[in-house]
């Protein structure tokens, strides 16, 4: 680590502790995430992690967050990313009474659902997304804290303790044992609804808080809406109290229909019946983003590149810097 000077702590989660830091030798700031509550006692540990595998499989697209190097020094594992301004959680308290235009939180979404439907595609769900775990630099928004990224099919079972609560799927809440990246889908909704109103959509106080939650915004399933998910219930003795729920637009009274729209589909009680990210960049809602660029003969496509592998004789390091050329 001697190659960063450390400034100071910029964010803590749950497994690590996060100081902003500036790399002596090119001046590039960067954040530094020390993992906590653990020693690592081999490079391969270091590697094999979820997150590291993860994050170096995706960390080429511009909306997920990049890995810069994983040093492994006297037992701990220091991740080294890309260094922004804020997290979404932070952004949203900061403003206060001062709600997002419809403009802002389409750009935001559209650039979070774009490095969804990258991920989902390459068969990694996130399963932790809440906006802490987004991360914001100027109008760029990026998907962090991949520490409960998953591969789809990984064949292991998968735990019930992940994510907040309020963010948190039904599904994982009944304790399915095979949840899909619809649970990320789930969470989008509920975060952009938070962006709209800056409160929390289902701010459940525990497990059963949560569900009534739910149920009094969407309505308590029916043999209809969920016939799984009624299972599952019955399966863990729970029972759903009665409510109707009621209209997005209740909560978001001057937010446009196909946003409304958009959110009450992402949160369905059922996983099937949630718009995949790929169809989310579809939606009448996201219609906006899309305008034909003129050609012209100057343009050339944005490239990737990849930039060389650094090694230091003391510490165990990759680095994994890309960016666009
Ligand atoms: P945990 O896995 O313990 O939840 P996170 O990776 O979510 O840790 O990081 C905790 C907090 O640290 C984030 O919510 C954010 O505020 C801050 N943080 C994480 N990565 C960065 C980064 N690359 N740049 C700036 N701040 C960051
Ligand atoms: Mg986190």
């Amino acid at each position: 680590m001697e190659k960063y000077w450390v400034i100071q702590k910029v964010g803590e989660g749950t497994f690590g502790s996060v100081w902003s830091a500036i790399n002596k030798q090119t001046g590039e700031v960067v954040a530094v995430k020390q993992m906590k509550n653990k020693k690592y006692h081999s490079w391969e540990e270091c590697i094999n992690l979820s997150e590291v595998k993860s994050l170096i499989k995706m960390s080429s697209h511009p909306n997920i967050v990049k890995l810069r190097e994983v040093i492994r020094e006297h037992d701990i594992l220091y991740l080294v990313f890309e260094y922004m301004e804020c997290n979404l959680h932070q952004l949203i308290r900061k403003r206060g009474r001062r709600v997002f235009s419809e403009d802002e939180v389409r750009n935001w979404c559209f650039q979070v659902f774009h490095a969804l439907a990258y991920m989902h595609q390459r068969g990694y769900f996130h399963r932790d997304l809440k906006p802490a775990n987004l991360l914001v630099s100027n109008n760029v928004i990026k998907l962090a804290d991949f520490g409960s990224a998953r591969k789809i099919n990984s064949g292991q079972p998968f735990t019930q303790n992940i994510t907040t609560p309020w963010y948190r799927a039904p599904e994982v809440m009944l304790k399915s044992p095979t949840y899909t990246s619809a649970i990320d889908m789930w969470a989008m909704g509920a975060i952009m609804a938070e962006l709209f109103t800056l409160r929390p959509l289902f701010p459940g106080l525990n497990g059963a808080d949560q569900m009534y939650k739910i149920c009094s915004v969407i309505g308590t399933p029916t043999d209809n809406s969920w016939p799984h998910g009624l299972r599952l219930a019955r399966g863990m003795n729970y029972q759903f109290p009665y409510l109707p729920g009621v209209h997005m637009s209740i909560f978001m009274p001057s937010v446009s229909d196909d946003a409304t729209s958009l959110i009450r589909s992402l949160c369905s009680w059922d996983p099937f019946k949630r718009p995949t990210a790929a169809q989310v960049l579809q939606h009448p809602f996201f219609h906006k983003c899309y305008y034909v660029i003129p050609p012209s003969p100057r343009t050339t496509p944005a490239a990737y590149c990849q930039q060389n592998t650094n090694t230091n004789k003391n510490t165990a390091v990759i680095g994994i810097q890309a960016g666009i050329c």
